[in-house]
């Protein structure tokens, strides 16, 4: 099952190979073999992908924003009709089940490169009213950005980062994670298809020390970021050490909150959106999830039930539900939170195995996971998890819910269950978190803003925001009478 890219790197519209790079082993996680081979960037490869960045941005960002758009509104459509084709690709890459990456993955970045295209031309400065002088403020690109990506959701991440990058007249540096190499380079040709310029958009694969090279870089003016906090940590003192933009979207423990009132069949099919999409790889996952009292057995109870109907098993077979972790090392870890969670004393309601599936001896798979039981200081609710293993807790009174959900260092997401509309919107204005949801979860529409507070980020992807971060404001003062000098 071979998925061998042309060569590791695509700089100024065409693939390149240096094989003086680190082996970049791509595995299949379902079977745990090697699909194809690539390389790291080599400080050569790095310098080569900064330069063409460099020297085609200034012409890109004279081009009218509309006609920028209708580039990227190309792309889009391209995406769209290529989508079984990225869907398989991502499927080998990261092992998430087909019927996840047909509807999930190339169609969110095809989503976000449609509205960047129309909203550019739309994002203008301001013109100031001084009273006779006047003022007008100009949006401008920031030059060279680099974007560094998760393996979770490689080419929607791909697509967030470069369309508010390009749309607004910047061109871009992309590495994506070393585990998930493939659809960026993907990307990169749907752009050169599309008619993007050499140059604006190239892919470098590396390991961390390669993203740690385009971050330093002198000619970079931003960097965004999707990762862990630890990584996020590193990279914002790098990029805050010479004065860079930063967008940080990183890692939370979410805490999603089901009052008596809930639908129940809806707050579960939440839960279990918000834990077992993409085999519980998804960095807004409520996987705190605090039900209420008088509810409480009942959602247990039917959850148990629901999720062990998940199919688990072939990702490329589409009636399967749940596909591998990305790697042997993220389902080590899982198995020993899993482990961690038996030990602090809370109830394994369901799952919580490896299981044995026929064919796939080497594959990386866990079964959905549901503890009940968990108390606030447990480790599975404190630590972010990145598996499909969801913590239930217990809660009487409103007050302590929101006092208990904010305490953790983490703000990513939250969500409420509850048919009291009041209460959904005084609890959400209460939780310290930057993407909520009410009577929903994890639903992440381009229109609207994303990211975290607290150590879950800084800056925003998607809706206008993005364009904002993508750009500085210069401000102009334009006097129309004489100059008032004393001298
Ligand atoms: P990671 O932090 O290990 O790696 C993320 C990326 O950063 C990779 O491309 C990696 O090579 C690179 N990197 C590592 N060290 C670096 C350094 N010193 N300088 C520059 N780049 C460096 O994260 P991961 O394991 O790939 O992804 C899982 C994490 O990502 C989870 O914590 C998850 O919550 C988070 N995540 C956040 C979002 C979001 O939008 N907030 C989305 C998806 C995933």
């Amino acid at each position: 099952m071979r998925a061998q890219p042309t060569a590791s790197h695509y700089v100024n519209g065409r693939y390149i190979e240096d094989e003086g790079g680190a082996p970049l082993p791509v595995i299949y996680p379902a079977t745990g073999e090697t699909i194809a081979t690539l390389h790291s960037a080599t400080p050569n490869v790095l310098e080569l992908a900064i330069e063409a960045a460099r020297a085609a941005q200034p012409a890109w960002a004279c081009i009218k924003p509309v006609e920028r758009g209708r580039i990227l509104r190309r792309a889009a459509d391209i995406l769209r009709a290529r989508n079984a084709d990225l869907a398989r690709i991502e499927t080998l890459d990261t092992g998430k089940a087909i019927q996840e990456t047909l509807v999930a993955d190339a169609p969110s970045a095809a989503d976000c490169l449609e509205y960047f295209a129309g909203a550019v031309a739309t994002f203008n400065g301001e013109m100031i009213d001084l009273g006779g002088p006047f003022a007008y403020t100009r949006r401008e690109p920031l030059g060279v950005c680099v974007g560094i990506g998760a393996w979770n959701y490689p080419i929607q991440i791909a697509g967030w980062k470069s369309a508010p990058a390009l749309a607004m007249g910047n061109a871009m540096v992309f590495k994506p994670s070393e585990n998930t190499p493939l659809s960026a380079l993907a990307l990169a040709e749907i752009y050169s298809e599309a008619g993007l310029p050499d140059g604006l958009f190239n892919v470098v694969q590396g390991y961390g020390d390669v993203g740690a090279g385009l971050v330093g870089h002198d000619v970079v003016a931003k960097v965004s970021v999707t990762g862990s906090v630890p990584t996020g940590r590193k990279v914002l003192s790098l990029a805050g050490s010479k004065m860079k933009h930063a967008t940080m979207e990183l890692g939370g423990k979410s805490p999603l909150i089901v009052f008596d009132d809930a639908d129940l069949e809806n707050a579960i099919g939440g839960a279990m959106l918000g834990n077992f999409y993409s085999s519980g790889q998804i960095c807004s996952n409520g996987t705190r999830v605090f039900v209420q009292a008088g509810l409480h057995d009942r959602f247990v109870e039917r959850l148990v039930e629901r999720t062990k109907k998940i199919r688990i098993g072939d990702p490329l077979d589409p009636e399967t539900q749940m596909g591998p972790l990305v790697n042997k090392a993220q389902q080590d870890k899982v198995v020993s939170y899993i482990e961690a969670g038996k030990q602090d004393g809370a109830q394994l309601a369901c799952g919580g195995h490896v299981p044995s599936l026929q064919g796939f001896d080497g594959g990386c798979f866990i079964e959905p996971t549901v503890f009940t039981g968990v108390t606030d200081n447990m480790r599975i609710a404190r630590e972010e998890i990145f598996g499909p293993v969801m913590s239930v807790l217990k809660f009487d009174g409103e007050d302590e819910v929101i006092e208990r959900a904010n305490d953790t260092e983490f703000g990513l997401a939250a969500g409420v269950f509850t048919r009291d509309l009041p209460r959904a919107h005084r609890v959400i204005a209460e939780l310290q978190a930057g993407t909520c949801w009410i009577n929903a979860y994890n639903l992440t529409p381009v229109e609207m803003p994303f990211g975290g507070v607290k150590q879950s980020g800084i800056g925003r992807e998607n809706s206008l925001a993005a364009l904002a971060l993508y750009s500085q404001l210069k401000a102009v003062y334009v006097e129309t009478g004489d100059v008032a000098a004393p001298y």
